[in-house]
């Protein structure tokens, strides 16, 4: 028997806010009804076969857009909005181990955002099709927060290693050189740039 569309925004929150057009023709909806209403007022459509209500936050759309579901920070901070300023610049995803390339960024409420994926089969089926379970996300949230201050400490070490030969010059000139102070024993740290910019970067590097 044929549903009426009438019934397709509360069938798609019946599934958990996104559903596929199988779920859907399972319910009795007809292929014409689904192009006709799937772009309607109260209903979109996300990638190809699956359906989502107008108010789906814009981060879970985006992330779909991107191929994923939201994940780590991103789904904390819509969890709580006030939690993970990270999210503010970076979308972050979880995508299958076998799924295909992710785009580097892509459009969020007018913007183009970078899209931070992670490669878990396990964490993306671990929550629902809007996002991964709050604990996973936490765990992510860790972990990329880890790799955020390393490799904000190797772009210190990268810059304190370009910096060392100026250092041990200035070093000779103040230890050695002429009208250096017999005191003298190391000259005072000058501020390395790229290295102040690293660590306010990670807010995490000492
Ligand atoms: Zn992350």
């Amino acid at each position: 028997m044929t549903r009426s569309p009438i019934h397709l925004d509360t069938d798609i929150r019946s599934f958990g806010g996104i559903a596929s057009a199988a779920e859907l023709l399972d319910l009795g909806y007809t292929r014409d009804a689904l192009r006709l209403w799937g772009d309607g007022r109260r209903s979109r459509r996300l990638r190809r076969g699956w359906y989502a209500p107008r108010d789906l936050p814009e981060e879970v759309v985006a992330a779909w857009d991107a191929g994923g579901v939201l994940a780590c920070v991103s789904a904390l901070a819509l969890a709580d909005p006030g939690a993970a300023s990270r999210a503010l610049d970076e979308l972050h995803i979880c995508v299958p181990r076998t799924a295909s390339r992710i785009p580097r960024t892509v459009p969020l409420r007018g913007r183009a955002v970078r899209v931070v994926a992670h490669w878990s089969t396990a964490d993306h089926e671990s929550g629902t099709r809007r996002g991964v379970d709050a604990a996973t996300a936490v765990r992510q949230a860790r972990r990329c927060a880890r790799r955020a201050t390393a490799d904000a400490s190797a772009e210190c070490r990268s810059a304190l290693a370009g910096a060392e030969p100026q250092e041990r010059r200035e070093q000779r000139a103040v230890t050695s050189g002429p009208g250096a102070c017999p005191s003298a024993t190391t000259p005072p740290r000058a501020p390395r740039p790229a290295c102040a910019a690293a660590c306010r970067a990670s807010r995490g590097c000492r």
